[in-house]
């Protein structure tokens, strides 16, 4: 059965139909190359640069600050990498934490093969960075400090701006992989003292595959690819003109609808009421740093994978540690680094509500709930 109920939107969104409506153009009689100079080259490039503006104002950055690269995942390698090469003779160390997304975990552990230093500090049992540990990490060679904005299997949004007030006074770079964050709440560049943020448009209601990275005006990265001009130096290869587009039209939507987003907590809060009155239900993250639209539980004595597959039969559709882990056995790193037994992390359920979603919907996953935990535990060797 194809579920109904859609609660994965941190994993993915529906493309907005005025999104769609937007890039259709860009596939047919817009076809131009940005970077030729004749009118429909001049038409595709004036499109990109609109669309640089909307993301531009939807994190408070200006238009040159922004650079479109091909997905989230990019944006945190060029960040990250970007930063790492062009600074290896001022140091090799790089703090991070220990629940970042694989796009920068990965990343980081493919720079300690090349000789850079990593730190990944522990985060507290509801997920929380302190700020102390990150000073105390801080050495002489220190070049980068990347911290996520909101963790995208918990929710737990960070002390984004303290960090990067400690990271500017003391000269380091500072970028924040705000995937989860932007379209969500409210975002400024200034306010959160980034000097790089990552986006991506398929988690605001854009199409996959397209992504930006904040650059602030003064901070040099190497880029990783070679080639053209485009994105001045920083992403050469021909634009994904319609993507770029859907993005732009993304972010304008998502700046208009960000109270609805926030209006989330409503339904949040409602859904973490009603699941948790299920006898050995914990939920996982912060109770209120937390993203408007996630709720993660996890549910003594049963695997979660066996829970997503009886949702899914009844309509529902929900996701288990992170979407990237749940082709593996492992538990969840993030599940993981709160302190949670492996069998605590296999039972676990993330939720995430988006723009589709209803008090119908939440009432209708907190009634069949209750039904697929009891029956798993009762098929389950681990529980009483
Ligand atoms: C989805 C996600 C990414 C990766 O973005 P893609 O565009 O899918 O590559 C990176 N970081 C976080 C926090 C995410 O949620």
């Amino acid at each position: 059965m194809v579920s109904s109920i859609y609660m994965d939107y941190s994993s993915t969104t529906p493309v907005d139909p005025a999104v769609a409506e937007a890039m259709y153009p860009f596939f047919s009689e817009k076809y131009g190359n940005p970077s030729s100079l004749y009118t429909k080259g001049r038409e595709a490039k004036k499109a990109i640069e609109e669309a640089r503006q909307e993301v531009a104002d939807l994190i408070g950055a200006r238009k040159e600050e922004v650079f479109f690269t091909g997905s989230g995942t990019e944006s945190d390698n060029l960040a990250i990498k970007g930063t790492a090469y062009k600074n290896r003779k001022k140091g090799n160390h790089i703090i991070t934490s220990s629940i970042e997304h694989h796009a920068v975990l990965n990343t980081c552990k493919f720079l300690e093969i090349q000789g850079f230093d990593v730190t990944y500090l522990p985060v507290s049992r509801e997920g929380l960075i302190n700020q102390d540990d990150v000073e105390n990490a801080i050495t002489g060679k220190t070049i980068l400090i990347s911290i996520m904005h909101a963790n995208n299997e918990i929710g737990t949004i960070q002390p984004v701006r303290e960090i990067g007030k400690l990271a500017k006074d003391m000269g380091i770079t500072f970028h924040s992989d705000a995937v989860q964050t932007a379209g969500k709440i409210p975002l400024n560049v200034d306010e959160l003292n980034v000097d790089l943020l990552s986006m991506s448009a398929h988690k605001m209601y854009g199409p996959k595959g397209v992504g930006a990275l904040y650059i602030r005006k003064g901070i040099h990265l190497e880029p990783l690819l070679h080639g053209g001009g485009h994105e001045r130096n920083m992403r050469p290869g021909t634009e994904n003109v319609p993507g770029i587009v859907g993005f732009g039209k993304a972010a304008e939507l998502a700046k208009k609808h960000l109270p609805d987003e926030e209006k989330l907590v409503i339904l949040r809060d409602s859904l973490i009421k009603g699941i948790l009155e299920i006898e050995d239900s914990y939920l996982n993250g912060h109770a209120t740093k937390r993203l408007p639209n996630n709720a993660n539980f996890r549910f003594s004595f049963i695997e979660g994978e066996s829970m997503i597959l009886i949702l899914d039969m009844k309509g529902v559709a929900a996701s288990t540690g992170s979407a990237c882990s749940s082709a593996s056995l492992e538990p969840s790193h993030v599940l993981s680094a709160l302190g949670l037994k492996p069998e605590e992390a296999h039972g676990s359920l993330r939720l995430t509500l988006g723009i589709g979603n209803t008090q119908e919907d939440v009432d209708y996953v907190v009634s069949v709930l209750p039904g697929i935990v009891g029956k798993l535990r009762m098929m389950s060797p681990l529980a009483r």
